[in-house]
């Protein structure tokens, strides 16, 4: 048995359940990967791995779920703690936190939100959002997600934000494209996730060179993105995470066609310095998991 607090973290993915309990350093003391079928035997899976941590460790102080989405974090919902319509078999209406606190104790303080207000959470103790109280991540992978810090505070509404789904001019270059997105074809998640990008270009995302015209398009149509989220929210940075963003010429570029975009608009400091108000992920990779993290300090206060 340690001294100290114990946290809990799950990253709750499309494909897997990444859990882990970690000090109150963030040291993994333990991690478990359980492939993401049904929500029974994907959460009893998720307990068990707890139950046994926490005879070999010790108890949790909390535990924080960041999880796909569309979903309900607002503790005074009915739903709350449920996935809400989701396209993922199975998994509408699924009670998350109504299983895990059942199955792991009912006094249990658990935070759950998305995995991408997880990540902003995550990015700003620990991350490049380090400082910044109004803060703004997005990623951008198999679909495109955002999740803000306002004021500090997550930002909820109805559920959560859904930026990766608003609408973008289309390149001239670009009008045949249908868009991936299955809810609104050509919003930014159809236009500019690796989904679209292999779609128009009939190759992987991860194979086309860096002067490709693919690059100069998604770099056009990110900008426009960020100038909306930037206009809307007036966060102090955004920081972009998810798999496209491994291609780090991305960055120069965006930055680029955002300053262009917003015409010297916005005379502040810290958008003037774009090189430092669009930032890559420090936490790539393991975003959803210090997510979960983050959201289980946030939960013990
Ligand atoms: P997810 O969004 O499912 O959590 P990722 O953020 O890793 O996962 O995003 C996966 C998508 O990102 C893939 O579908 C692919 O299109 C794209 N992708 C992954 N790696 C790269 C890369 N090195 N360069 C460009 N695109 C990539
Ligand atoms: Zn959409």
């Amino acid at each position: 048995m340690k001294n100290g607090k114990l946290f809990g973290s799950i990253e709750g993915g499309g494909t897997k359940f990444i859990c882990a309990v970690a000090d109150e350093q963030n040291n993994i003391l333990r991690e478990i990967r359980i492939p993401t079928t049904l929500p029974q035997p994907t959460l009893a899976a998720c307990a068990e791995f707890f139950l046994q941590a926490q005879r070999e460790l010790g108890a949790l102080t909390a535990l924080g779920i960041a999880c796909f989405g569309p979903l309900d974090p607002r503790p005074d919902s009915p739903s709350y703690g449920h996935i809400l319509a989701t396209p993922k078999l199975g998994w509408e209406n699924a009670d998350i936190v109504g299983f895990l606190k059942n199955a792991l104790d009912t006094s249990l303080p658990i935070g759950f939100d998305t995995d991408v207000n997880g990540a902003v959470l995550a990015e700003s103790l620990w991350g490049a959002g380090q400082g910044a109280h109004d803060l703004v991540y997005l990623t951008i992978g198999t679909g495109i997600g955002g999740g803000a810090l306002v004021n500090g505070q997550l930002l909820h509404g109805y559920a959560h934000p859904e930026m990766g789904h608003i609408y973008l001019p289309r390149h001239e270059s670009d009008l045949d494209f249908p868009g991936v997105c299955p809810f609104h074809g050509a919003c930014m998640e159809g236009l500019a996730s690796g989904p679209a990008i292999e779609a128009r270009w009939q190759q992987k995302a991860a194979s086309l060179p860096p002067d490709h015209p693919a690059w100069s398009l998604e770099a056009y149509y990110l900008a426009q993105g960020l100038m909306n989220i930037c206009l809307t929210l007036a966060p102090q940075r955004i920081i972009l995470g998810g798999g496209v963003m491994n291609q780090g010429f991305l960055f120069p570029m965006i930055r680029s066609e955002l300053t262009r975009l917003l015409s010297g608009y916005v005379r502040l400091p810290e958008i003037e310095d774009m090189d430092r108000y669009v930032l890559p992920s420090s936490l790539a990779g393991i975003a959803g998991l210090y997510g979960g993290l983050a959201l289980a300090h946030q939960a013990q206060l």
